[in-house]
């Protein structure tokens, strides 16, 4: 028997905490009910009671392609009859090394894991064993996963949560983390000179997504190379949203910066869990079994992962992001526009594939401006929107999410029913 996503979330509430396996899914912040998910395609995803929306979520990021991509599809279902996971190296995993390497231009050598929060918090560890410093600069509202030492002033679900350090954290493991505000290059120089010996990185969303889409200023992440330069800290871009959406080559290609050290993780797995960090030879020939700093995983390197990501990348790398770039700048335009028109106050930021609108005037570069935005207007956005078949993120610190997917109809549909919108 085939139940709607009201009861069945009354189920999952008795069974799962919070009836969510990741705490952004329960929809608590826009005042309604997660919709149970039964099948997507392409720029669509469809519910459990057979309703289909346009999704502008796109799993928070992996589906740049959309969602079941045939190409992607086949190559699981193809290394999913060859054996799921063999706890053995396999050629699939030397592939998309080659291919993330071949991608980005300051990595030598990846180390594949199952998700962006293995990724930052290993990239920390080894920042930390190869610097023999503890300390880590972190920035307001950026998001590097559950790990320990980032859950300080961290942004998307946690920022909806407004746990103010969660409980379960010692507070010896978040001591030496040290928060500086998004776009404050001022900031950050003078922890520096606090901490001049201590600092063993700083780790930074090159475009922030996780307090809405937030890009770096002008001159923001020159600055942070150069102090990490001075000071001899290390530069860990979190790329696990920016890697292969921004462009081919991530973030650091699009604005030309090289990290030392940069973690990815959404779309490297085509969908499947995958994470992965990665840097120059020096940095991570530290880590086990060549080095000595550890880090393991029983499913690392899934042969299935390593086949949706190989076959994923191999289509971004000739897709014109250029194009859906402009695509997107033109939807969002024409989406503030209809905004504006209501009288409602509100400021678009936009990059590549990716977008937010803050229902503020003030113009948003960092968190504090971030949260200028009017909670109430985006719940009554949100709910109007999925009413008429639009599915938008679940809060509204989010980056909407296009994919190549989204069609010229898919665009014109989300615009039409924003018209319809009353605040
Ligand atoms: C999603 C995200 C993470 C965490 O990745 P998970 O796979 O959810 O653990 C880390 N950093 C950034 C920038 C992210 O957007």
């Amino acid at each position: 028997m085939a139940a709607d996503s009201s009861t069945l979330y009354a189920r999952a509430k008795e069974v799962i905490p919070g009836g969510v396996n990741s705490p952004i899914r329960a929809c608590l912040s826009v005042e309604s009910e997660p919709l149970f998910m039964a099948s997507a395609k392409g720029s669509t995803i469809t519910s459990v009671e057979g309703d289909t929306y346009i999704d502008f979520v796109q799993s928070w990021g992996p589906m740049l392609l959309g969602h079941a991509h045939p190409a992607v599809t086949e190559a699981a279902q193809k290394a999913c009859a060859a054996g799921a996971s063999f706890g053995a190296p396999c050629p699939a995993e030397l592939e998309l090394a080659e291919l993330v390497i071949d991608a980005l231009p300051s990595m030598d050598m990846v180390r594949m894991v199952n998700s962006g929060t293995e990724a930052t918090m290993t990239a920390l560890r080894l920042a930390r064993g190869y610097t023999k410093r503890d300390k880590v600069i972190k920035f307001e509202g950026c998001y590097h996963g559950h790990a320990d030492a980032f859950l300080a002033a961290a942004g998307s679900g946690y920022a909806d949560l407004c746990i103010p350090g969660t409980p379960g954290v010692p507070a010896d493991t978040v001591k030496d983390t040290l928060l500086a505000p998004y776009n404050n290059l001022d900031r950050v120089k003078a922890l520096f000179e606090l901490h001049p010996e201590d600092i063993a990185a700083i780790i930074v969303e090159p475009t922030a997504g996780n307090m809405g889409l937030v890009p770096p200023a002008e001159g923001f992440l020159e600055g942070l190379r150069t102090l990490c330069d001075q000071y001899g800290a290390l530069l860990i871009f979190d790329e696990v949203i920016t890697g292969f959406r921004l462009s081919y080559g991530g973030a650091q290609s699009r604005f030309n910066i090289t990290p030392d050290l940069t973690t990815l993780g959404k779309i490297i797995g085509g969908g499947f869990p995958v994470g992965a960090y990665a840097g120059k030879r020096e940095y991570m020939q530290h880590i086990a079994p060549c080095g000595t700093v550890f880090q393991a995983g029983t499913l690392s390197g899934n042969p299935v992962a390593m086949a949706t990501g190989i076959a994923t990348l191999n289509i971004l790398k000739n897709a014109d992001y250029a194009a859906l770039e402009q695509r997107t700048a033109a939807f969002a335009t024409e989406l503030l526009g209809i905004l504006k028109g209501k009288g409602v106050p509100v400021t678009l930021n936009t990059m590549a594939s990716m977008f937010t609108i803050f229902f503020t005037e003030t113009p948003v570069t960092d968190f504090a401006t971030a949260k200028t935005a009017n909670p109430k207007l985006y719940t009554a956005f949100y709910k109007q929107m999925r009413a008429q078949g639009i599915y938008l993120a679940s809060l509204g610190f989010e980056a909407a999410m296009v994919s190549f997917a989204h069609t010229d109809e898919d665009f014109a549909r989300a615009l039409d029913a924003a018209r319809k919108v009353q605040f």
